[in-house]
């Protein structure tokens, strides 16, 4: 309907209009037939009532007639003449002429002359005259006379004057039989046929109806006309016939104002047909035009509508964009800062630990060990800041351990005692007997969580005490193999308002931010908890009531352990030193470049090295690795990723290019910790990773898995 264009619309409309034009002409057809039909039926209504009415007087007429015939023929005897009995048939004829006003006479004949009339008076003309000598009444008394039926004559004209019909009833003798009695007379009645089609009705049915009879001497439809005008008895007209004793006629009639073909509501039909069509084709165009109006225009409103969807949809995914961007902006930025921030503390925790384990005054360990502490507390917000970083770049994964409960507790004892003490407070650990002693979980993620929420409780306790306890608890799931515990922080601290509990775990979030800068902290730590606690299949909670304190709760599942896991927890100096044993027999009298530009990490890791016995050259960039190479030959590579001039990932390139250093083996050694840098390196051409901080075992344990005595590069021939 959409696609009609003006022209088809207005052609389709001009179709309707026709279409119901002839509709509505077939119906004036209908009614018009109707009406004619009707018209006709009202003619052989009307002319049926005049007919029956007409015959019914024509018989009684007759049968009259009839019965002064019988009477009369009671009378005849024979020899003598019927005159003598003419007392009693002018009795008879008298009662039938009061009886039927229209019989004007009775005569009777002696065979075919004219012997007796009644009444007299007007009729005694025809008295002596023989029928034979009346042509126009001998026809019908022969006619009567050779059939011996009753006969009608006439219209005719009378004897006596004036017109009329006659009944004629042939008398016979009943010496041989009625049917071979010998012919005695004619009884004639004579009727005033005008008045009995008066009293017929026939002025009643000429009101409307034009009426024609024919059947003279009752000759029926081969009769000739006697009474209207001939042209009635056309086809088209109603005829009837009239049957009486002695004849028919046949009656013919129409509509006095002639047959009318059309109902008078025809034209009004017609025209009112002719202003329905118009208005149909009219309101159809208007309509069908309206309509498509209508559906252009919604249309238009959905495609505008369309539009501003797909604008907004655009101007959203660009802002999605951004925001993604901009988080990848956060992520990167935290990653470079916190690669920054490492860089130098590794060398200040690398060259501490170092010197913690040489000989010092108790003054120069108190100072060093103050210096671990606090390097410590950096590190740990810093890796605070690259955890959050890891679980937001969904870099972070599980690292299960196995490890013994109560030294973790212990450890964490040893920490928050000291603090607690400084701050006056009690500080307990609590193990329910129905824990696991060991089990195996992702420890450094758990022992980070604790930190944390312990951290927080000293930090947000100013009075009274502060409580990590810890139990079993059943698994929601039956099915589920692993040991569920419940750790609880409990402090009698600043407590948190029920709205504050709504937004502590969301990431940089404190609750005031001056009050926060009096206790310190970047607003991430609650945030790391619960994105760890998560990614242990665990939840994490905290209730709490201002100025009563806080219980922070978490539950993580656990594998519980039969054995004792071999597990060390040795201080620092006391694991360089198993370390260095353990390693120095391998590595001892090898060679490394370690490509570094930082002063403080080439000493730290030249030191570490040095400890088991490798030898060092230092590069401070990748070019001076290149010139290096060509001067001595070396067993491996320790490469930092980000140098200036050529950095760590071209450098391996070009390397792995030459095939001279096809598999030398180069360990990539950055503060770049995250799970996609080690990727990168690997991706690169090298063959291991070490993060920095330095954890030395690692160091050690890479060094002793990639590097062979006998392999040095170029190789020596
Ligand atoms: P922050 O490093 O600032 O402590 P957190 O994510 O660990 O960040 O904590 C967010 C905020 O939750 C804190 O700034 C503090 O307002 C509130 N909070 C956390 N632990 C406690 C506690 N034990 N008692 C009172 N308030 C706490």
């Amino acid at each position: 309907m959409k696609q009609l264009s003006r022209l088809q619309l207005l052609l389709i409309c001009l179709l309707l209009a026709v279409a119901s034009q002839q509709l509505f002409s077939f119906m004036v057809r209908l009614i018009d037939e109707a009406h004619y039909s009707r018209q006709r039926m009202d003619v052989v209504n009307q002319l049926g009532r005049f007919r029956l009415d007409l015959e019914q007087r024509l018989n009684s007429t007759f049968y009259i007639t009839q019965g002064i015939e019988i009477l009369i023929s009671t009378l005849i005897v024979e020899g003598t003449s019927l005159l003598s009995q003419q007392d009693k048939i002018e009795a008879w004829a008298r009662e039938a002429t009061t009886r039927l006003p229209y019989i004007n006479n009775v005569a009777v004949s002696e065979a075919y002359i004219i012997r007796f009339t009644y009444p007299m008076e007007g009729n005694s003309a025809a008295l002596g005259h023989n029928y034979r000598d009346i042509p126009t009444q001998w026809p019908t008394v022969q006619r009567a006379v050779q059939s011996r039926m009753p006969v009608v004559a006439g219209p005719l004209q009378l004897i006596q004057g004036g017109t009329g019909i006659i009944c004629r009833i042939p008398l016979f003798s009943h010496a041989q039989g009625k049917n071979h009695g010998q012919f005695v007379g004619i009884v004639s009645m004579v009727v005033d046929y005008q008045a009995l089609l008066q009293s017929a009705g026939l002025a009643e049915a000429e009101k409307t109806l034009s009426i024609a009879m024919r059947g003279k001497d009752g000759l029926g439809a081969s009769g000739d006309i006697f009474y209207g005008e001939d042209d009635l008895f056309a086809v088209a007209n109603i005829s009837q016939k009239v049957s009486f004793l002695g004849g028919e006629w046949l009656l013919a009639a129409k509509p006095k104002t002639g047959w009318s073909h059309e109902s008078p509501y025809s034209i009004r039909l017609s025209i009112l047909g002719y202003l329905v069509s118009l208005l149909i084709a009219v309101l159809c165009y208007f309509a069908v035009r309206g309509m498509q109006l209508r559906i252009g225009a919604a249309e238009y409103f959905s495609k505008a509508l369309e539009l501003r969807v797909a604008e907004r949809t655009q101007q959203l995914s660009i802002a999605k964009t951004e925001a993604e961007k901009a988080n990848e902006a956060k992520s990167d930025f935290l990653a470079v800062m916190t690669h920054e921030l490492r860089t130098p503390l590794n060398s200040i925790l690398g060259l501490a630990q170092l010197t913690e384990a040489m000989e010092l005054g108790d003054l120069q360990r108190s100072y060093i060990a103050k210096v671990v502490s606090s390097a410590n507390l950096l590190l740990s917000l810093i890796n605070n800041i690259l955890s959050y970083t890891k679980v937001e770049s969904g870099n972070a994964g599980l690292e299960p351990q196995a490890f013994v409960v109560a030294d973790i507790l212990q450890k964490l004892n040893d920490v928050f005692e000291i603090q607690a003490t400084e701050k006056a407070l009690l500080f307990s650990v609590e193990v329910a007997s129905d824990v696991p002693s060991f089990v195996e979980c992702d420890k450094g993620k758990l022992l980070q969580v604790l930190t944390n929420l312990c951290g927080n409780a000293m930090k947000f306790t100013e009075r009274g005490a502060v409580s990590l306890s810890v139990r079993r608890i059943a698994s929601d799931d039956e099915g589920d193999d692993n040991c569920w515990l419940r750790f609880v922080v409990s402090d009698s601290g600043v407590g948190i308002s029920e709205q504050d509990q709504q937004i502590i775990f969301k990431p940089f979030r404190q609750i005031d931010s001056s009050v926060a800068r009096q206790y310190q902290g970047s607003g991430l730590g609650l945030s790391i908890c619960q994105r760890f606690v998560q990614l242990m299949n665990g939840r994490i909670g905290v209730t709490s009531q201002l100025q009563q304190g806080s219980q922070f709760y978490f539950e993580i599942p656990v594998r519980p352990l039969a054995n004792r896991p071999a597990e060390s927890d040795l201080s620092s100096a006391q694991r360089l030193q198993k370390a260095v044993a353990a390693s120095q027999p391998l590595l001892q009298g090898m060679t490394v470049i370690l490509a570094e530009d930082n002063r403080f990490n080439q000493t730290l890791a030249v030191a570490l090295l040095n400890k088991v016995g490798v030898t060092v050259k230092v590069a401070e960039n990748g070019l001076q690795v290149l010139s290096l190479l060509e001067q001595i030959p070396v067993h491996g590579i320790l490469m930092d990723i980000q140098m200036p001039k050529m950095d760590g990932l071209a450098t391996t390139e070009q390397l792995r290019a030459d095939r001279r250093f096809y598999d030398l083996p180069i360990i990539a050694m950055t503060a770049n910790a995250m799970q996609e840098d080690k990727q990168k390196v690997l991706a690169a051409g090298m063959n291991d990773f070490v993060a920095k901080p330095i954890n030395f075992e690692h160091l050690y344990r890479v060094l002793i898995s990639c590097l062979q005595h006998e392999k040095l590069y170029p190789e020596q021939v």
